[in-house]
């Protein structure tokens, strides 16, 4: 089974010139779905997390099955104010601003090793700020992982954990 073509390709959405890689059609197809997850579970089981942290919002959709399936608990990194208690947070720059990441401050534990998921890799400015929230705070990252990559945006190179992707787009 091929699981790029169970991926919709939108023009000009959420803007024009932008490509969106859109996974509706993915989740929606159990078969394809079921076998996204059983290949991401091969991806990143080997590095042996302790925990899964999913990236809002599309990144909840990977992770939460997957920390499921390898019976692991579940943390949420979401976009700043939507968590309650003390959180944590890591800004970055965007081509125009900046943008920030939050998880509740006692999300993980110094030493645990959290393996990072999110549904696409593009500039690679959102993943890296996930895995430079979760050094902050003392865990280990020992690989990120993600269905899509863009791979000519070279998000890839931005990254300082090794990334496992399921679909490469050129
Ligand atoms: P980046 O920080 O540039 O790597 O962007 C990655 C984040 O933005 C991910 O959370 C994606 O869900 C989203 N994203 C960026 N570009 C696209 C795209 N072309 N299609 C779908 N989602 C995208």
């Amino acid at each position: 089974m091929d699981l790029k073509d169970h991926i919709r390709r939108v023009p000009d959405f959420p803007k024009p010139g932008i490509l969106f890689y859109d996974i509706s059609t993915l989740l929606a197809h159990p078969d394809a779905w079921q076998e996204t997850v059983r290949q991401l579970e091969a991806g990143v089981a080997p590095h042996k997390p302790d925990v899964l942290a999913g990236i809002e919002s599309r990144g909840f959709l990977v992770a939460a099955p997957l920390a499921l399936r390898l019976n692991l608990g579940f943390v949420m990194l979401r976009k700043p104010g939507k968590l309650p208690g003390p959180t944590v947070r890591h800004s970055y720059a965007l081509e125009y601003g900046e943008d920030a990441i939050e998880m509740q401050e006692d999300a993980v534990t110094p030493g645990q090793r959290v393996v990072v998921l999110d549904d696409l890799l593009a500039t690679g400015g959102t993943m890296r700020a996930a895995t430079d929230l979760l050094h902050e705070q003392g865990a280990e990252v020992p690989s990120a992982a993600c269905l899509i990559e863009l791979s000519f945006l070279q998000g890839r190179d931005k990254m300082n954990v090794p990334v496992h992707s399921l679909m490469s787009f050129a």
